[in-house]
């Protein structure tokens, strides 16, 4: 914090703000910094500095910043008609409109969109809609959810519950025990040691039958997965992963939920990944962060025509669905939804993606070879780096070194902004990446790894070689 108007707006931020996912020792000892406008791949601080944002916001600005066409049509609507409920008879043309693309883009007969303001929400949706769907089908025992450890789903009292990062819910109280249970995360390099891939993917598609067996099929209601795990660590799962724990939910009448929040919309060159990529159409598809490219707040639960057939059903005691909110197909939000779709296919992000990705995957593994890098891994434009103190055995570094904040701080004062998780350098940039950003990227990542070993050597923490 330089200059002191900086410094009033941090102090303003700092005693007035509860910043999410925060260790507040840091952010009273570090303070924040204040982003004030971006543009395309790069955002500014209210210091001037500007930063190439290799994180797209939080894996959510697909169509880049301050895209002006995505802007005025967001204020021409919010000028047009801001806002009415949606609720019984009412509706708006930007919901209908973007409903019936979603419907469009989505798989085989996932038609039906339910509408909220983001991806904690909308995976509570569809929990509640499964629920529901198994009581009207007169099955009440059927309730029991499957998750995977390290899978992340949001942060409200079900969806953190559905998040398996056990570090994440240490203080809260959950949903207690008994409703939500957890499977392997389909984690090669750490849950998967001494096994092949395939043998790796067979041990994790039996260990989920095995678990809907131990649970009861009748007692299981649904298993929820990312295709490709996002905040708990980048996970790429073994080839057939998640096409065989379809099949396997199949089998036993488990609905299976397609967590696409950070997936859909681009990020691995597909506007959804279930079908595209991995061949399989889940019952309920969970989508927010790029459908709107984070410029307004919008999430959506969508389910399948054999779902809807039944939610619609009146139950005896009470013939509405009484699931709701204020802003569900909120008309700004759906209209951001509607228009940033339609840049994102007069674009071909996805295209881009598709070409792109594989050289930003090829960049960042050239950083492999450095003594702290344990793995790079990923997908497209959802890659990390997961880093160690012993690359043999994988033994990561202490929690005090705080390896990925110093290369995150490394990285920085080069002009990045990349996410630290653990002990993984996480990037997930706007869609709108060129090579000339992805060989910025890399290049700023290599100077700060050097930097960063050069530190930890002379703290003493390792002699590592640079
Ligand atoms: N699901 C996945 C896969 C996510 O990555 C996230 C957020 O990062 C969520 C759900 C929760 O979304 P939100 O933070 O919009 O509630």
């Amino acid at each position: 914090m330089s200059n002191s108007k900086s410094r009033s707006v941090w102090e303003l931020d700092r005693d007035h703000v509860i910043h999410p996912y925060t260790n507040f020792q840091h952010f009273h000892k570090e303070g924040t910094t204040i982003f004030t406008r971006a543009s395309g791949h790069h955002i500014e601080d209210i210091d001037g500095n500007r930063y190439l944002d290799g994180m797209a916001g939080l894996w959510c600005v697909n169509i880049g910043h301050g895209n002006r066409e995505l802007a005025d049509y967001i204020g021409q609507q919010a000028g047009e008609l801001a806002y009415f409920n949606t609720f019984e008879n009412a509706g708006s043309v930007p919901a209908a409109q973007l409903a019936a693309k979603l419907a469009e883009l989505a798989p085989g007969d996932l038609n039906h969109t339910f509408f909220g303001t983001g991806g904690s929400m909308a995976n509570d949706t569809a929990i509640k809609l499964v629920h529901y769907y198994f009581n009207l089908l007169g099955k009440p025992n059927k309730k029991k959810i499957i998750s995977r450890d390290l899978g992340y789903h949001g942060s409200t009292y079900l969806a953190h519950t559905l998040t398996g990062i056990a570090w994440s819910q240490i203080g809260f109280d959950l949903v207690p025990p008994g409703l939500v249970h957890y499977v392997t995360a389909p984690y090669q390099y750490r849950r998967g040691q001494g096994m092949t891939e395939t043998e790796f993917c067979d041990w994790l598609v039996d260990e989920l039958e095995q678990k809907i067996l131990e649970l009861g099929p009748e007692n299981v209601a649904c298993f929820i997965a990312e295709p490709i795990m996002g905040a708990g660590g980048v996970i790429v799962p073994p080839e057939g992963y998640q096409r065989r724990t379809w099949e396997v939910c199949q089998k036993y009448d488990v609905l299976y939920i397609s967590d696409e929040v950070v997936t859909a919309f681009g990020r691995l060159g597909h506007m959804v990944t279930s079908m595209d990529m991995f061949g399989f159409q889940p019952d309920i598809l969970v989508l927010a962060k790029g459908i709107s490219s984070g410029y307004v707040p919008l999430g959506a639960t969508m389910v399948s025509d054999r779902m809807y057939e039944v939610l619609k059903t009146p139950k005896k005691e009470n013939p509405s669905l009484s699931h709701g909110f204020t802003y569900s197909g909120h008309p700004v939000a759906c209209a951001a939804g509607v228009k940033n779709i339609e840049i994102m296919e007069r674009m071909d992000l996805c295209g881009n993606v598709r070409e792109l990705g594989p050289y930003f995957e090829q960049q960042l593994r050239e950083l492999r070879d450095y003594e702290i890098v344990g793995e790079v891994r990923g997908s497209h434009f959802m890659m990390c780096l997961e880093l160690v103190r012993d690359k043999v055995t994988r033994e990561p570094f202490p929690e005090e070194v705080d390896v990925t904040k110093r290369v995150y701080r490394h990285c920085k004062q080069r002009g990045l902004m990349m996410r630290p998780i653990g002990s993984l350098c996480v990037f997930s940039p706007p869609l709108t990446y060129d090579k000339a950003a992805i060989d910025e990227t890399t290049a700023i990542v290599q100077a700060s790894l050097e930097a960063t070993i050069s530190d930890l050597n002379k703290e003493g923490y390792g002699s590592f070689i640079i």
